[in-house]
């Protein structure tokens, strides 16, 4: 048997500002329903990274492709809105003056019947269909992340990139919502790309991790593995806080 092909495939990916390399010669790939995690300190130029793929920002050297496709190189650049990546960050602010529901199905297309079939699917999965109607402001932070998480995946997006997206979180929340977010994410079979500068957050959601410090990526493998035999001293004392 072939190996599987993945979803998502970034190779050599490069990119400076003001002459300073961000993120240096990157290569990753992500098959089809994992959950890869790009895990590093601050600064390491994860963010950029995201940036590129989602397509808002572009490489200076290096491509992208979509299930084999090449969506952005040096002369092709498909803009973010056809890419078929879905979204999720920090400040993920959900449209104020639109409610629940109208959040959800902002990225949907065709017959109204399907489109408030899938919203109601996916609040019903998170949780808060009572709150179907309701404002954003009207919600609990938490239940804010639900939504948001229902409006990144309604359009059943082919890659959901996530950003740090729980770090707005009270940490009572974080590991519940976690796990939550990780089983929808299971359950829908969606290949996602999550970058995160907490170990831990990382060993609990991924099933590949690819540690990154200094724009590159030092090392790749199951989360186990790299706990286990982390590659050198640094990243043993970034992994230190684990229990
Ligand atoms: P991370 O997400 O890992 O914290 P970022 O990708 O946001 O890191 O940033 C990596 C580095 O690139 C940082 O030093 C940051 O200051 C720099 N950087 C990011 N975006 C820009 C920009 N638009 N202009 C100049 N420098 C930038
Ligand atoms: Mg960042």
């Amino acid at each position: 048997m072939s190996a599987p092909k993945p979803r998502l495939e970034i190779r050599n990916l490069t990119r400076r500002f003001e002459g300073k390399t961000v993120v240096d010669d990157v290569s990753l790939s992500i098959l089809p329903g994992h959950v890869t995690c790009l895990l590093g300190p601050s600064g390491c130029g994860k963010s950029t990274t995201l940036r590129m793929i989602a397509g808002v920002d572009t490489q200076d050297e290096g491509e992208i492709y979509l299930d084999g496709a090449l969506i952005s190189d040096n002369q092709h650049h498909i803009p973010p809105e056809q890419r078929s990546i879905g979204l999720m960050f920090q400040d993920f602010a959900l449209f104020p003056h639109l409610s629940v529901a109208e959040n959800v199905a902002f990225g949907l297309n065709g017959p109204k019947a399907e489109q408030r079939k899938r919203v109601e699917t996916l609040l019903g999965r998170v949780g808060l269909m009572h709150h179907i109607d309701a404002f954003p402001h009207e919600l609990s932070g938490g239940e804010q992340q639900r939504v948001a998480l229902a409006r990144a995946l309604a359009p059943k997006p082919r890659v959901m990139l996530m950003d740090e997206p729980f770090s707005g979180l009270d940490n009572r929340l974080r590991d519940g919502i976690r796990d939550e977010t990780l089983a929808l994410l299971k359950e829908e079979g969606t290949s996602v790309l999550l970058v995160t500068h907490e170990p831990e957050e990382a060993m609990r959601m991924a099933d590949e991790i690819a540690l990154m410090r200094g724009g590159k990526i030092v090392q790749r493998g199951a989360p186990y593995n790299i706990y286990n035999a982390p590659v050198d001293r640094a990243a043993v004392s970034f992994f230190s806080d684990i229990n």
